[in-house]
């Protein structure tokens, strides 16, 4: 059996982080058995660490943190005062993350994540390498694993596939960053789903699970099997979180973004539960 850690995106269960959303997005995610809960922190400033972090304790629940870069902090970027506001929103994330006990920040953080209206230029993604090259040295120094997400070509103009964000890890340099799988996001972008996992090897360190249409997991397209059994091959043994997102629980910095205009479900507890079954099974399958 597999001893992944096991995760769920908070907003299956709730579209913000007050403390009485926090205890509800802790408290059930712990209640149904996951091992983790990836805190989203777009605006860092609205997450109360104290409070989370003795929350997360109460409850024996790991965190993790993730965020995407908006066009006006995009260090993805040949405007200089744009890619300066990115590294300030980074590093707060990053204090934040820090501060609630997490040891894994990530996402879209290489850049925007927005539909771009052009092709990035040699110009913003060095500025993009730069800036991840200091936060990877400061995450670093408080034992922070920095995750890039690649996301299909609607929200990044940079990294849309595992070899593209590998060719920027090496630019990068630094080893506490690692690259961040989204089967969601491979479904529209890789040849299948087996070969960009082998080609991670043991550059992967964190793993989102979401089927096609962003709902319940075995109900769309995505090869699931597949997917597993090229973990499996690699023996990735990092955390895999459950994302799916529906219009019954709305974050108006991020539902919007990622486009989630139909309500897919509305049992949080019950879609929670057979992701937990789905993913287990899929893992312990020969
Ligand atoms: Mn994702």
């Amino acid at each position: 059996m597999a001893s992944n850690p096991l995760g769920i995106h908070a907003l299956v269960w709730v579209g913000g982080w007050t403390p009485e959303e926090a205890e509800v997005a802790i408290s059930s995610s712990a209640r149904i058995g996951y091992d983790l809960i990836e805190i989203p922190a777009l605006d860092p400033s609205r997450i109360d660490v104290v409070s989370t972090r003795e929350m997360l304790e109460r409850h024996g629940l790991q965190a993790s943190v993730s965020l995407g870069l908006a066009p006006g902090t995009d260090i993805n970027s040949e405007d200089v005062e744009c890619v300066n506001r990115g590294r300030d929103v980074l590093m707060a994330a990053l204090e934040v993350s820090r501060g609630v006990g997490s040891r894994y920040l990530g996402g879209v953080i290489f850049g925007a994540m927005t539909k771009y209206s052009a092709p990035t230029t040699e110009r913003a993604r060095a500025n993009s390498v730069a800036v991840m090259k200091d936060f990877a040295q400061e995450a670093r120094s408080c034992g922070t694993t920095i995750g890039l997400e690649f996301v299909n070509r609607y929200e990044s103009n940079l990294l849309n596939t595992a070899q593209q964000t590998l060719d920027y890890l090496d630019l990068v340099g630094e080893d506490n960053v690692v690259v961040h799988a989204d089967v969601y996001h491979m479904n529209i972008e890789e040849t299948d789903f087996r070969t960009p996992i082998l080609v991670c090897g043991d550059r992967l360190g964190y793993v989102h699970v979401g089927e096609s249409h962003r709902g319940y997991l075995g109900t769309g397209s995505v090869n699931f099997p597949e997917f597993f059994g090229a973990l499996r091959e690699v023996g990735y043994a990092g955390p895999i979180t459950f994302e799916s997102f529906s219009s019954s629980v709305v974050d108006p910095l991020l539902s919007n973004t990622l486009a989630i205009w139909r309500n897919l479900w509305s049992d949080s507890t019950d879609l929670a539960t057979q992701a937990l079954a789905f993913m287990r099974a899929g893992l312990a399958e020969d």
